[in-house]
């Protein structure tokens, strides 16, 4: 499924994106030195390890540079549809 996007900041820019695919990591790390311990599916992580809740996909707008989650482009493309003339 597809639909448009509208840039929430320029609010003209339709077609030219930047899209980053979010890839979270559930790691460990060792509180003094940053070194990774441990790395973990988002399941196996345990009770006390918060679950990534961001979401799959941020978008930078190809024209103005503004980045913000996918819904924020879409949302803003709902709310203003393109004139069909
Ligand atoms: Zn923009």
């Amino acid at each position: 499924m597809t639909a448009p996007y509208l840039c929430p900041n320029c609010k003209t820019n339709r077609s030219r994106f930047n899209i980053m695919e979010q890839h979270p990591q559930a790691v460990k790390l060792d509180p003094a030195t940053g070194a990774m311990v441990e790395e973990y599916s988002q399941s196996e992580a345990g009770p006390f390890h918060a679950s990534y809740q961001g979401t799959q996909r941020r978008v930078q707008c190809g024209s103005c540079g503004t980045i913000e989650d996918e819904q924020t482009f879409l949302k803003f493309a709902e709310s203003h549809p393109m004139n069909k003339s």
